[in-house]
């Protein structure tokens, strides 16, 4: 990853991630530390980090190299990442998470935040990386080397900002009971506390922070949340949420124990805060149930490529109310332009109360549609087979916005390779399950074709 003789792209489609004293050196993120301090304007950076147990010596790197160019740091401890993103915000300042949201408890990684709080843009991203690979940094006579502040009031500020956008004493009224699955990550304190502050009495999960992810893996997947389900389907509790490690996601269980697909939920809070003429955003994998929602209420529905910071400045540009994605990341603009999993609790109990409706009974509201999500490893790079593949689908309908969104008489099926890892993600989307499926499965089975024909297999 460091690459420190070429020069490699360092930061991801979501910063930079790398398993500590393995690919992510200290003296990497020191070097890290150096070319943000350099980059950066402003006297203060404020810096926050996730559960894992690499974070204090990665912060420390990254931090000592900030402090030498003349910067102080704001020190707001384990945070969710949209509560150091709201600091930023608030103060006008950049900021610095380390944390590797959902990824094992192995990796670690550094996540920049723009003085709006949004995630850094590539085209900033790719100015600290000049100034990484330049090696020419800001130095400081000694006198001038900078300080650490501690901030110790971060959930506090957090919790406040999130009550503020709800009817917070019409759900305190309803006192909901409520199972929350921390998965040992960072909203460990943050989340419990914003229910309280909402009335709920809550049985909380996994809300010791060992930075090992022993209870569960950080991915708020349906088979990663057997605890909360259990938990769930004694039918003792209103609500069930998880968030991944860093918590600018949450998925939910309905009050009977059955999942609630993160297509369903960004449907549900999008329909229950846009008005007439509102402008919503979400990447082209979203469902279609989103759009009919959004035709409905007489809403504009834009589509993206695929990750949260593309949806996340284009709906600045826009002035769109809502946005998000199918992960369980919603994006709320009355909030902040960035995913948070705590803000999007605060919504979903919000519609809860306002409806006086339990969550199966507005889940069953929705339109029917189907998300079937599969996968396949390839044998090598996507762009060796991609010519022959876009040739297969020539005749056919395909929006190219990210990927090859191909649709057909029962719905479409969405094919894109991975940023992150050397596969390849297929999404069948359909009014039914079955269909859904087959489509997807019909189109992994011609990249697999492909594959062996080029001979890679
Ligand atoms: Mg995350």
């Amino acid at each position: 990853m460091q690459g420190e003789s070429s020069k490699k792209k360092l930061f991801g489609t979501n910063g930079i991630r790398g398993i500590p004293n393995e690919d992510l050196s200290m003296e990497f993120c020191l070097k890290m530390g150096k070319a943000i301090g350099t980059y950066f304007t402003g006297e203060i950076i404020a810096v926050a980090r996730d559960t894992r147990v690499s974070g204090h010596s990665i912060m420390s790197s990254v931090v000592s190299g900030i402090l030498s160019t003349g910067k102080n740091i704001i020190d707001l401890g384990i945070l969710p990442t949209p509560a150091l993103q709201f600091y930023c915000r608030n103060h006008q300042v950049y900021g610095v998470m380390i944390t590797a949201s959902h990824n094992p408890p192995e990796f670690n990684g550094i996540k920049c935040i723009d003085r709006d709080g949004t995630e850094l843009s590539k085209q900033n991203e790719d100015r600290i990386e000049d100034a990484y690979y330049s090696d020419r940094f800001r130095t400081v006579p000694w006198k001038d080397i900078g300080q650490i502040y501690a901030y110790g009031l971060g959930i506090k500020d957090y919790v406040g900002g999130i009550t503020e956008k709800v009817s917070s004493e019409k759900i305190a009224k309803r006192n909901y009971r409520v199972a929350f699955d921390a998965g040992n990550g960072a909203a460990y304190l943050s989340t419990p506390i914003l229910l309280d502050r909402l009335g709920c009495s809550v049985v909380s999960l996994n809300c010791n922070p060992d930075g090992k992810f022993s209870s569960r893996p950080s991915e708020p997947k349906e088979e990663n949340l057997v605890a909360l389900r259990e938990v769930m389907r004694t039918g003792s509790f209103d609500l069930g949420i998880a968030h991944d490690g860093d918590a600018d996601r949450a998925v939910f269980f309905n009050e009977k124990g059955e999942f609630i697909d993160g297509d369903m939920s960004l449907s549900l809070l999008v329909g229950s805060v846009v008005r007439k003429g509102d402008t919503v955003v979400t990447p082209v994998s979203s469902s279609d149930m989103l759009e009919e929602i959004c035709r409905s209420r007489g809403v504009e529905l834009i589509r993206t490529r695929v990750g949260a910071p593309v949806v996340s400045r284009e709906m600045i540009e826009r002035k769109a109310r809502i946005g998000g994605e199918e992960n369980g990341g919603v994006i709320f603009s009355d909030h902040q332009f960035c995913r948070d999993g705590a803000m999007t609790v605060a919504l979903f109990l919000n519609l809860m109360a306002e409806t006086g409706r339990k969550p199966s009974e507005l889940i069953s509201e929705l339109p029917q549609y189907h998300l079937y999500r599969t996968s396949l490893r390839l044998s090598s790079d996507w762009s060796s087979i991609e010519r022959t593949f876009e040739s297969k689908v020539r005749r056919l309908k395909t929006d190219r916005t990210d990927g090859f969104k191909i649709h057909e008489d029962s719905g479409w099926v969405l094919v894109r390779p991975s940023g992150t890892e050397p596969i390849v993600r297929i999404y069948g989307h359909s009014r039914n399950v079955e269909d859904a499926r087959s489509l997807a499965e019909k189109y992994r089975n011609i990249i697999e074709e492909i594959q062996k024909s080029k001979g890679f297999v």
